[in-house]
């Protein structure tokens, strides 16, 4: 992919849960190359966008694109992380009796058979670089044979970013990945989020932090009551009329 072209692409997405409204109609997009947030209060419809990008949910109208192409609507939840969507929900979930290093391989193997069948065909040179560069790129090298177990919640929830990782993911979205951590780790993981911008890959984060999300965000969208009320830079979001009107209402 070239780096600004379009990873995730909705358009006149509608959901409803029965009679209730979530998304009236949604375009939105996210790019490669760049961390995208996403901010509003509590019931703006952030979960559901990505419930709707995952699978999870299908809505009454739209259409959603991964990469320019593929349309995920049609699509079951296996089969749109095949296609590149990888999803950090907001609880860690780490296999704790195994090593870090172990979790990471895990996390390929996570994999239907017919990859299973090409990653076989990984050597093991490969697959252990491989393992090595999540490693260096979540900060865990030196935690690599500890048990997940005994990992600080920070560390895990890096963990778990490593093994959404392993699968190279196109649009790799963060669910309030700084919820419960301390001031440290929080720092630790704007500097994590920061390195994650790629050019194969766009970064989506989903945050009520807002200084978290001004660290690490090349662009903010904000959500209203399922619909987009800014789109920019996070200093300009601050200034904007309607936004401050959302936040200081709450
Ligand atoms: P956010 O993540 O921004 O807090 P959500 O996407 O969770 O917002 O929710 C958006 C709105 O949709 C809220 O009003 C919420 O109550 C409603 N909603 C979400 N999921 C369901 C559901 N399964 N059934 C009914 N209403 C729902």
């Amino acid at each position: 992919p070239t780096p600004g072209a379009q990873a995730i692409q909705i358009d006149g997405l509608r959901v409803s849960f029965g009679d209730f409204v979530a998304i009236p109609h949604l375009t939105f997009i996210a790019r490669y190359g760049e961390v995208h947030g996403v901010i509003g209060p509590n019931g703006a419809g952030k979960t559901t966008m990505m419930d709707v990008i995952t699978g999870k949910t299908k809505p009454k109208k739209g259409t959603v694109r991964l990469d320019g192409s593929i349309d995920l609507l049609g699509l079951d939840e296996p089969t749109i992380a095949l296609a590149g969507v990888g999803r950090k929900f907001q609880k860690p979930s780490v296999f704790e009796a195994l090593s870090v290093r172990e979790n990471l391989e895990i996390a390929l193997r996570l994999k239907p058979r017919s990859i299973l069948a090409e990653l076989r065909n990984w050597s093991d040179r490969r697959r252990v670089a491989r393992v090595g560069e999540v490693l260096n790129e979540i900060g865990l090298s030196a935690q690599a044979d500890l048990s997940a177990g005994v990992l600080a919640h920070g560390q895990k929830q890096w963990l778990e970013i490593g093994m959404l990782l392993m699968q190279r993911p196109k649009l790799l979205m963060l669910d309030e990945p700084v919820a419960g951590m301390t001031d440290e780790e929080t720092s630790h993981t704007a500097d994590l989020v920061r390195r994650l911008r790629s050019p194969e890959r766009a970064v989506l984060v989903i945050e009520h932090d807002m200084a978290f999300v001004e660290e690490i965000a090349d662009r903010v969208t904000v959500l209203h009551e399922g619909n987009p009320i800014f789109e920019g830079r996070m200093e300009d979001a601050r200034q904007d009329a309607q936004v401050r009107a959302v936040y200081l209402g709450r």
